[in-house]
């Protein structure tokens, strides 16, 4: 980007079109929170049971708040409706994978086993935690652009009921290694199928010029068959298309199914093979602010539901099993940051308008979308109420980056001052998965709340975890 003055392109944003200047700068935007989520009558946020005001004495801030009856509520939610919506013939019934690379700890793994679950893991480390955690091998589904033998051995050896093979040299490695273990791998083909969900570029996938998948286009995806039904240590379970994350509409779904059930005709008709299976991604999408507008998972899986029973009877296949992998769906909106606040100011932005800087004791280090994203994500006061006119603000962390910013637009109160505690709701998915030790920074604990008690899943790392690894 060239220099420009101080001030000539940064001072042009105001407030975004989406944001409205609330009427009580106090109120939650209930759609935006855990279910157990509520302010009380002097404006402290709940959730869990417990004030945030007790989660934060005893646990400290920054911290990831999980409300497990909101998590848990979620994934049982989606299974029911994909299963409600696959039940009945022509249809052959749906499983749901959790994708663990959203926030998994062992804590979570433990309910996902309890609540039926399957889970998607896309390494080796999430895979060991899912073993861990005692989920049974066949729930388990392993992904990835580029796995390691090891791996590979580990997930045979824990018997996954899936392998998703990425690219033609994955082929030989899996069979090999099947081989070797005297077992036969269970397989599906990741395709890319030129369907690009309309969201940001870099969470876009399944469009050709991609890192991920088969290339249909090219020809890959058929070559990946033949040269699968001709290694006797796997079985072709089926193919498979992610098609990108935070999709809002099912047109898309509708064109990758229309895709997918012609490819699974094609294997069917010119290799006389059924394939059994069918996986339809994840990337449902959810609502950060009220921007957005996501598709309940009913209207998903019916939506879904609907068109794998009109694209296979017009290519005359029986419907496969069918598989989903959502991860932000569940795992987003059941989770909230809690920070406290220390430094705030107020900047001109020309023009008579003003923003307010309010700096966290986090930042990307904790929540990296906004930064790599652009993400947007909404914010509360939660521990106190106040009566003081709303100001549009900016809450930053304390990296050191102009872009380390935790929520580019909210409105928040005039009077917020250091030692309130702020709250950003939305937070369950990519951001303790993506965090990091920017500037040496310690990661903040995971805290499950339900019923008036804290759980701590992880607790928060420590000056002698950060030097642990460090041999000086
Ligand atoms: C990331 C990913 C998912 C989950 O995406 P969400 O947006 O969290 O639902 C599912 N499947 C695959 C292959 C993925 O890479």
């Amino acid at each position: 980007m060239a220099t420009h003055e101080a001030g000539a392109l940064h001072a042009a944003g105001h407030a975004p079109a989406w944001l409205l200047v609330p009427d009580d700068v106090n109120d939650l935007l209930q759609p935006l929170w855990p279910v157990t989520a509520y302010k009380d009558a002097d404006g402290v946020l709940q959730v869990g049971g417990l004030p945030v005001t007790e989660i934060a004495a005893q646990v400290g801030t920054p911290a990831y708040v999980i409300d497990e009856a909101d998590f848990r509520g979620r994934a049982t939610i989606m299974l029911g409706e994909f299963q409600e919506a696959f039940a009945a013939p022509p249809l052959a019934g749906a499983d749901v994978y959790y994708a663990a690379k959203a926030l998994i700890t062992l804590g979570i793994a433990r309910w996902l086993v309890e609540d039926g679950l399957r889970v998607d893991v896309a390494s080796g480390g999430e895979l060991a935690i899912l073993v861990r955690a005692g989920m049974p091998g066949e729930r388990i589904a392993l992904h990835g652009n580029n796995k390691a033998d090891r791996d590979i051995e580990t997930a045979l050896q824990a018997g996954v009921g899936r392998i998703m093979i990425d690219s033609l040299p994955e082929i030989n490695q899996v069979a090999g290694i099947a081989g070797r273990l005297g077992v036969k791998a269970k397989v599906m083909l990741r395709c890319s199928i030129g369907v690009e969900a309309h969201t940001h570029e870099y969470i876009a996938t399944s469009h050709e010029d991609q890192k991920f998948g088969l290339s249909v286009a090219d020809g890959a995806g058929l070559e990946a068959v033949r040269r699968v039904l001709a290694r006797p240590e796997l079985e072709l379970l089926g193919v498979h298309s992610h098609i990108g994350s935070q999709i809002f509409d099912t047109n898309a779904f509708a064109l990758a199914i229309h895709r997918l059930v012609a490819l699974t005709a094609t294997i069917a008709h010119e290799y006389g093979h059924a394939c059994p299976e069918l996986g339809l991604g994840g990337g449902f999408g959810v609502a950060y602010t009220t921007g957005h507008d996501p598709l309940t998972p009913r209207q998903t899986a019916q939506g879904m539901a609907a068109a794998v029973a009109k694209e296979c009877q017009a290519v005359g296949i029986a419907a496969p099993r069918v598989s989903v992998e959502p991860g932000r769906a569940i795992a987003a909106p059941a989770g909230i940051t809690l920070y406290t606040v220390g430094v705030t100011k107020e900047v001109s932005l020309g023009g008579g308008f003003q923003r307010l800087y309010i700096a966290v004791d986090g930042g990307m280090s904790d929540n990296i979308r906004t930064a790599l994203y652009g993400a947007d994500y909404s914010a509360t006061l939660a521990s106190r109420r106040s009566e003081a006119p709303p100001r549009l603000a900016r809450i930053v962390g304390q990296h050191c980056e102009s872009g380390d910013i935790v929520v580019k637009d909210e409105y928040m109160p005039a009077d917020i001052t250091a030692g309130d505690l702020v709250a950003v709701p939305v937070t369950g998915a990519y951001c303790r998965s993506m965090s990091s030790n920017y500037n040496a920074a310690l990661r903040p604990p995971v805290v499950a709340v339900k019923d008036g008690a804290i759980r701590t899943l992880v607790r928060r790392e420590t000056l002698e975890d950060l030097l642990a690894t460090d041999l000086g």
